[in-house]
């Protein structure tokens, strides 16, 4: 009967309302009823996607509509190049090593944003280059990306501009059309507030041709199957119905607070934990944080995974650790989907317990406090 806690960076809370369609009696796929739901969702995730392009549905975690983009858009043979800035850049790297290609990589100490010179630079060098693979909001180190300039950049070249944004859609300022970006993918276990199990690919004209000139081999994630059955309401393969439904529902949530009203209220919670870590003598990770995730240095000689394993198993409270060579070193608290102000409460909270039971000098209720100012200096706008 412990009460859970979550509030790590996906999956994240998913709201009683989303659950109970998820809970409803499953229709069929083949159906009318189906097709309108489904086409219900396609035109509100244009509007959270700021796109006019179609946004297809695939049936996997986002890893794979990171890899339907590599498989649809690489030719054999050709150049890409991967923005890295920590495991999920790694990732792109991954996939097209995976696929037999050599990316160029641009590497940035993790904690660090793309380094927008060196991308100019290695775009003048490699005019051949095909794609180029980047992430918004960087899950694993708490960075943000500016995927604005980096368009500016991408958007003057033949290259198409491919960007994961699985963590930061929804919570992160992203506009796809206005900035240019030309391929968008995302999934539905963090802004979305919902189950894992659904990804998105959204891509313009521009990668759509590119598609026509893919020659890797596909099958079921030949993404023109897809397309050409969304003007029916359709998928090619039998949808995850019940999550389809459920994200009718939180895409209602979504759009009835307002996406530019959204950002700001993790905006607002980005800067009030950011704070509150600080008040607490803990240092960020991140020289370019993000406002969906926080990434927190652990104190020196303080396993940051002791922590997260003690709040968990005493309190409930579920935050991340570090991945790859950041285990043991960081912790990371999200704010992104279905949380609000008392999430971070919650959760400075059991970190400040957390550190001074494992005997880091503490001062318990410092973090709280600047929360709790916060909260009530800016009168409302971080519930909402
Ligand atoms: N990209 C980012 C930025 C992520 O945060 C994640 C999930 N943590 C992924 C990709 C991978 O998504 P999934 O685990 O849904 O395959």
């Amino acid at each position: 009967m412990k009460k859970k806690y979550l509030l790590t960076p996906g999956p994240t809370p998913v709201p009683a309302e989303v659950l109970a369609k998820e809970g409803m009696p499953i229709i069929h796929h083949r159906t009318t009823e189906f097709s309108n739901i489904f086409l219900k969702v396609e035109e509100n995730l244009k509007k959270v996607f700021f796109t006019n392009n179609n946004v297809l549905l695939l049936s996997s975690s986002g890893t794979g509509a990171m890899e339907s983009a590599v498989i649809n858009l690489m030719r054999k043979n050709s150049k890409a190049i991967v923005l890295e800035t920590g495991v999920f850049g790694s990732r792109w790297g991954k996939i097209l090593q995976g696929m037999g290609f050599s990316p160029i990589i641009l590497k940035e100490e993790y904690g660090n944003a793309v380094s927008l010179e060196k991308l100019e630079e290695s775009l003048k060098e490699n005019p051949d280059v095909l794609a180029v693979f980047g992430t918004l909001t960087e899950t694993s180190t708490g960075t943000v990306n500016n995927i604005k300039e980096i368009a500016k950049l991408v958007t003057k070249t033949d290259a198409v501009l491919v960007i994961d944004a699985v963590s930061g859609l929804v919570g992160e300022e992203f506009y796809q059309d206005k900035w240019g970006v030309d391929v968008v993918v995302s999934g539905s276990q963090k802004g979305f507030m919902l189950p894992p199990g659904v990804s998105f690919i959204s891509m313009n004209e521009k990668a759509w041709k590119m598609v026509e000139k893919s020659d890797l081999p596909k099958f079921y994630f030949d993404l023109k199957k897809y397309k050409s059955k969304i003007t029916e309401g359709q998928t090619p393969f039998t949808p995850p119905v019940s999550l389809i439904v459920a994200l009718d529902e939180s895409l209602n949530l979504i759009l009835k607070d307002g996406l530019e009203n959204l950002f700001h209220k993790y905006k607002k919670m980005g800067s009030i934990i950011r704070e509150s870590v600080k008040g607490l003598g803990l240092e960020l990770f991140s020289k370019n944080p993000s406002n969906v995730v926080t990434a927190v240095k652990s104190p020196d000689g303080i396993d940051s995974g002791k922590i997260v394993k003690l709040l968990r198993e005493k309190y409930g409270v579920s935050i991340a650790g570090g991945q790859m060579d950041m285990k043991g070193k960081i912790f990371r608290i999200a704010h992104m989907g279905y949380m609000d102000k008392f999430d971070l409460i919650i959760g400075i909270s059991a970190i400040e317990m957390g550190l001074k039971e494992i005997g880091y000098n503490i001062e318990l209720g410092k973090g709280v406090k600047i929360v709790e100012e916060n909260i009530l200096s800016c009168n409302g706008c971080c519930s909402d």
